[in-house]
């Protein structure tokens, strides 16, 4: 049980070559809860020269090898005390995650702190179990391909997993022997800061892992522009993940891997194995983490016979979504990240309504705790593939059901987005189930559920959804370099 009733303090200072430091110019930004709209600490308002002094510290790092250099075994224990750093902080980061983003806390807990410490631990530990090759050469000549890190890798997270989304990237970065340089996002920037200061409780050295936090003009551009940064790993919106690529380009050619935006379609055909499961999963996905998932299935397609008996079983689901306070262990909706996206949910819900989709749940305001960002759950029916809420990445708990009669106009409907990152099927009929899993555009497809992950499995998207796939041991293709020597024998 996560102790909720501890004060904490909070430090919004960056970590930079192992120390806790002011930005260079003195600013700061206040770091607003979204819980009740309670200023938690100021937090340092990165910009060009932080970022220098995080990068040439990282670089530092990297040429003295003091953790490339590292032998594997002796890294991957480090590592492993990471992880294990995070577990014994476990209700610190969780109730900071939920203060800090607005998620209930009984998920920080169950689900972010696990979560982001077992990303840390699978890649520690995949340190001395990664071999290299030896390629099958025409001649006597022996040719050994090889992994080697990048060198100083920027990242750039979002609000909404803060810590998860680090973990994924500076997981396999730091355990293939990367400086790493991140910079969370501006509306939840307190658990990277915290996660810095474990991993050099654990003995991950100095200048090898810097935190700067700040806004995205100010502090990520000068990292995805920066001369001495050799990769830059991006998660965020489709809109800056294309910047991301351009700067990448404009600079110095770094590589840039993207994890962006989402509009997943999920389908269930009326042969659908067990319909109560697929309501529970329908809803609980686009509901859970208040709608805040790149993954969320947000387009709902039920086949015509089966749709008023679907919607009638989601209605009766629904008001247990109603959000709450997220301090309290019971509640499974918490807060929307800030007022600037709550207004933007807002702003699709009445697009639904004008645009001519049917309410029929949620719609409002909600207000659990005074001086807090709450939305109900909400669903529209009776969209059409035309209207905004059909075709743009809401990022809130609005679930969009349209109907449809035939298999082949259902796919060529899922597929009708610029995005691809996830999509579910709902059918006992395994050809069916084939078929349409393999029409779809998306870099992960489901059968017959929609909330399985693990980090041994590759997450990321086809389209606009970005470039290259996060976790499994994929994700190392993102941070090391592939390198042959000849060896005449
Ligand atoms: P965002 O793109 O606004 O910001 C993401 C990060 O980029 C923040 O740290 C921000 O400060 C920074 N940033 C903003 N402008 C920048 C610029 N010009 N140069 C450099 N950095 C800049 O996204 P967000 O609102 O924080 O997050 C929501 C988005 O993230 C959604 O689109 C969601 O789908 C996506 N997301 C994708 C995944 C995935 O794995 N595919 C996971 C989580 C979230």
């Amino acid at each position: 049980m996560t102790d909720t009733s501890t004060p904490l303090k909070f430090d919004g200072r960056a970590v930079i070559n192992g120390e806790r430091v002011a930005a260079r110019d003195g600013q700061t930004f206040d770091c607003i809860s979204p819980v009740d709209g309670r200023v938690l600490t100021q937090v340092a308002r990165g910009g060009q020269a932080d970022i220098d002094a995080a990068v040439a510290a990282g670089r530092a790092a990297f040429e003295d090898r003091r953790w490339s250099g590292m032998a594997p075994a002796q890294r991957k224990r480090v590592m492993i005390k990471f992880a294990d750093q995070l577990l014994a902080h476990a209700d610190e980061l969780a109730l900071t995650e939920t203060l800090d983003m607005g998620k209930p806390v009984k998920y920080a807990r169950s689900v972010d702190v696990n979560s982001a410490a077992n990303c840390i631990r699978w890649y520690g530990e995949a340190v001395d179990k990664v071999y290299d090759e030896i390629a099958p050469t025409p001649s006597n000549s022996l040719a050994l391909i090889t992994r080697e890190p990048v060198g100083v890798v920027g990242i750039i997270v979002p609000w909404n997993y803060p810590m998860i989304m680090a973990a994924w990237k500076i997981a396999p970065a730091l355990a293939a022997g990367n400086s790493v340089v991140l910079k969370p996002s501006e509306k939840s920037p307190l658990t990277a800061l915290r996660l810095a200061e474990l991993a050099l409780a654990a003995g991950i050295p100095p200048g090898v892992f810097n935190v700067v936090p700040g806004f995205g003009t100010e502090a990520g551009s000068p990292l995805a522009l920066h001369m001495d940064v050799d990769c830059i790993a991006f998660t965020g919106s489709t809109r800056v993940g294309k910047q991301i690529h351009v700067m990448a380009g404009q600079s110095n050619l770094k590589r840039a891997w993207t994890e962006l935006g989402g509009k997943s379609p999920n389908i269930v055909f009326a042969d659908c194995p067990d319909l109560d499961r697929a309501v529970e999963a329908a809803v609980g996905s686009i509901f859970f983490n208040q709608g805040e998932s790149c993954n969320a299935p947000s387009r709902l397609f039920v086949e015509a016979s089966i749709k008023d008996a679907f919607l009638e079983k989601a209605l009766k689901l629904v008001p247990q979504y109603q959000p709450g306070n997220p301090l309290d262990k019971g509640t499974v909706m918490g807060a929307i990240v800030d007022q600037v996206q709550l207004d933007n949910v807002m702003r699709y819900i009445g697009l639904g309504q004008s645009e001519g989709a049917n309410l029929i749940a949620g719609g409002s305001l909600a207000s659990p705790v005074a001086g807090g960002c709450y939305v109900q759950p909400t669903i529209f029916d009776g969209v059409t593939p035309q209207m905004t809420i059909a075709r743009e990445e809401i990022f809130g708990p609005v679930l969009a059901v349209q109907s449809f009669t035939d298999a082949a106009d259902v796919v060529k409907q899922a597929n009708n987005s610029v995005y691809g990152l996830q999509a579910g099927v709902w059918t006992r009929d395994i050809n069916k189930a084939h078929g349409v899993a393999r029409a779809l555009r998306a870099g992960t497809v489901h059968v017959n559920q929609y909330d399985e992950d693990d980090i041994t499995v590759p997450f990321g998207g086809f389209k606009q959804s970005g470039v290259g796939r996060d976790k499994s041991l994929h994700a190392f293709d993102k941070y090391t370099e592939t390198k042959t020597t000849w060896i005449r024998i």
